[in-house]
């Protein structure tokens, strides 16, 4: 339902949490994110209220200047800590926010608990992390921002369904990966700072420059620069609109 993906010199917890307050009018029931620590990803996540996760966040105090995070309007699987986003692939090293919807989750899965993967919710999203994951695992490309990049490219190719998706890797802790097909993601420009968002709202507070991804869309931003290119690879074209909100 809801997506913020922070990355630059501030905590990111309470950047997070702001943005999916501010998408709480959208309705959810669920909400979660992941965090870099240093050398792995902490997830933390409830069903619920926003309100739960926000507890929790202040028990566990993460730190982390890099995250993503998520309010989770179920289409598959019901609302329990569980099912709630972000989702982990088999490594354990790549989390992933998802709106939307998976068509061909049911095939994937089999194929992949055939390969030996554990699936630890009902989500049609966990199939999609697992697949990403797998495919990066797999790859020999050395550099690691690109095959991460790459790697979600090839398992957005063998997906039928809608997705806004963010993603961050523990291999890779300079950066977000993003995509969009049939559900929005917006890009928000700081100084020293990115945004991933599903809606303009909740980054707002913090920048007015963004980019409204077009379908087919892969972004990779770092906490100084962005780069949007296309499932298949080539330069995207990228248009930064300068928002114009009332709060
Ligand atoms: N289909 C996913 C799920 O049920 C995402 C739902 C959403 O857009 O929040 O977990």
């Amino acid at each position: 339902c809801g997506i913020v993906g922070y990355i630059g010199n501030r905590q990111a917890s309470p950047i997070l949490l702001d943005g999916l307050r501010r998408l709480e009018y959208r309705g959810y029931d669920s909400a979660g994110m992941a965090l870099q620590n240093g050398d792995g990803l902490n997830v933390l996540r409830r069903a619920g209220r926003i309100e739960s996760l926000r507890q929790l966040v202040a028990e566990k105090d993460p730190q982390g200047k890099v995250g993503i995070s998520h309010t989770r309007w179920a289409t598959h699987g019901a609302a329990t800590d569980e099912n709630a986003h972000p989702h982990l692939d088999q490594s354990g090293r790549l989390a992933l926010v998802h709106n939307g919807v998976i068509e061909n989750y049911h095939p994937l899965r089999e194929a992949m608990k055939a390969k030996g993967h554990v699936f630890t919710s009902e989500t049609d999203t966990e199939v999609l992390v697992h697949l990403i994951g797998q495919i990066y695992d797999e790859s020999e490309v050395e550099d690691v921002e690109r095959r991460l990049v790459d790697a979600m490219r090839s398992g957005l190719a063998l997906v039928k369904g809608t997705y806004g998706i963010a993603a961050i890797h523990a291999d890779a802790p300079d950066i977000v990966v993003g995509a969009r097909l049939g559900s929005p993601l917006v890009v928000g420009l700081g100084t020293d700072e990115h945004f991933l968002a599903s809606d303009v709202s909740a980054i707002v507070a913090h920048t007015r420059d963004v980019i409204y991804l077009n379908d087919y869309d892969v972004v990779k931003i770092s906490a100084d620069g962005f780069e949007v290119s296309s499932l298949e690879g080539a330069a995207a074209k990228v248009l930064v609109s300068r928002v114009d909100f009332t709060e």
